[in-house]
């Protein structure tokens, strides 16, 4: 017997290589090979945190101080983590023109420090802090060497420029998100429980315009079972790797 998962891998090189317009959209799943943990489940940061007390905008907005207990162990977390298979291989993948960007619901900064070109941050990211008061902007890690909490110029406790629970999601990225996903002929949807609306929202925008649904995830989630077409039931550095190598058997279409 032959391993089981070859055809599933076949077909999605395939599906990839002939349609070679496919986008990926991530999540914490892509950077838990780099060390970073889900925030869900017993070694999460919520089992530690309840994230209605540290991680909603309210909570930021009555006291700042407080939830940047949480976002200083997080931000220690993210300073240390560098891409891993995963995310170079997105990136491969980006180079050899089979995929056209990513929208991340991460904040980690991980898939353009793998090179990837086109990087839509669906919950804006932890590299940034930006002022309440003067919206004012400043790369965190150079405003965390001075202490934490930082603090703008203005003497107001600066807020990582990410989305909070209860935050609206930046226009551009909603809008950009929405026609990439619209306009692709493959969805790679990667790591991702698929449960944070609205990002949970994209993969059927791309099902009803046609594209083809690919999955890497170890575990099952709503998606899997209704508008997945392929699921490659594994974590995301050896599929994707997996997948690239496949991917060789199929010359570009001429
Ligand atoms: P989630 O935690 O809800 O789900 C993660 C998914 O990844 C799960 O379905 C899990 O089965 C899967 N997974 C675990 N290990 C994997 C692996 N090695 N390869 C592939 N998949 C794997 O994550 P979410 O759907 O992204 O939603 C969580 C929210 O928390 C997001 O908004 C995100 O912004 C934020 N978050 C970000 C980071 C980060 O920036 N790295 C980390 C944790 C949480
Ligand atoms: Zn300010």
């Amino acid at each position: 017997m032959g391993d089981p998962r070859e055809k599933i891998f076949r077909e999605a090189a395939e599906t990839l290589a002939a349609r070679r317009n496919a986008v990926a959209l991530t999540g914490a799943g892509v950077s838990v090979e780099s060390g970073i943990p889900m925030f869900r489940g017993t070694q999460g940061m919520w089992e530690k945190y309840d994230p209605m007390e540290y991680a909603t905008i309210g909570a930021f907005l009555r006291d700042p101080e407080k939830v940047w207990e949480m976002l200083s162990e997080m931000v220690e977390v993210l300073s240390r983590a560098v891409p891993n298979p995963a995310h170079f291989g997105l990136a491969e993948m980006g180079k050899r023109g089979l995929l056209r960007s990513i929208i991340t619901q991460n904040v980690d900064g991980l898939h353009q420090a793998a090179g990837s070109q086109r990087v839509i941050e669906f919950h804006g990211s932890a590299g940034e802090l930006i002022c309440l008061s003067c919206w004012n902007r400043y790369s965190s890690r150079e405003k965390i060497r001075d202490g934490i909490p930082p603090r703008c110029e203005c003497g107001r406790i600066l807020k990582p420029n990410l989305v909070l629970f209860g935050e609206q999601i930046p226009w551009k990225a909603q809008e950009d998100a929405e026609s990439e996903a619209e306009t692709c002929s493959v969805l790679l949807v990667i790591g991702t429980s698929a449960q944070v609306a609205p990002a949970c929202d994209i993969p059927r925008l791309s099902k009803k315009k046609g594209a083809a649904i690919i999955e890497i995830n170890p575990e099952e989630t709503p998606l899997t079972r209704t508008i997945t077409d392929l699921y490659i039931p594994e974590n995301a550095g050896p599929a994707i790797s997996r997948l690239l190598e496949g991917i060789r058997d199929f010359p570009p279409p001429s």
